[in-house]
C-alpha cells in the first residue's frame, strides 16, 4: 500500500460523499483540511502510512486506498480537527509525549484511535455504499 513518495504532490481532492459524512461525524466543516499522497515527509515518518500537521493530513501511498480505511480517515481527521485546529497539538507536545510514552501510549494517539473506534461503524457503511454505487 505505501509507494515510494514522488517530490512534489499537489494535494487532493476528497470525494463528496467522504467530505459530507465527515461533516456529519465532526459537526463542522471539513473542507479545509488537505490530503498530500506520497508525500516524502510522512515517508520520512517510516511506521506509519500517515502524518499530520496543521490542516493537513499527509500520506505515504495512495488516496485511493486511505479512503477505503474508515479507521484511518477517521484517526487522521481526528488529529487534525479535535487536536492541531485546537491548539492541544503542536509539533513540540506531540515530541514530548512521544519520549514519555512512545507511540502506542501517548495520549494523542489513544484519543485518536478511540474516536475512530467509536464512529468506524457510522462511516464504514457510508463508504461502502457509495462503493457498491459505481
Ligand atoms: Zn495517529
Amino acid at each position: 500500500m505505501c509507494r515510494r513518495p514522488v517530490m512534489f504532490q499537489p494535494p487532493c481532492i476528497p470525494p463528496d460523499h467522504i467530505l459530507t459524512a465527515l461533516r456529519e461525524i465532526f459537526g463542522e466543516r471539513v473542507e479545509h483540511v488537505r490530503i498530500v499522497e506520497r508525500s516524502w515527509f510522512a515517508w520520512l515518518h517510516g511506521r506509519a502510512c500517515a502524518t499530520t500537521r496543521r490542516n493537513t493530513i499527509l500520506l505515504t501511498g495512495h488516496a485511493a486506498a486511505f479512503w477505503r480505511d474508515p479507521d484511518l480517515i477517521l484517526h487522521e481527521y481526528f488529529h487534525v480537527l479535535r487536536q492541531w485546529q485546537t491548539g492541544r497539538l503542536t509539533l513540540w507536545r506531540y515530541v514530548a509525549e512521544w519520549l514519555r510514552r512512545g507511540y502506542r501510549h501517548n495520549r494523542f494517539e489513544i484519543e485518536a484511535r478511540q474516536f475512530a473506534a467509536a464512529h468506524r461503524e457510522r462511516l464504514g457503511p457510508l463508504l461502502d455504499e457509495k462503493q457498491r454505487k459505481h
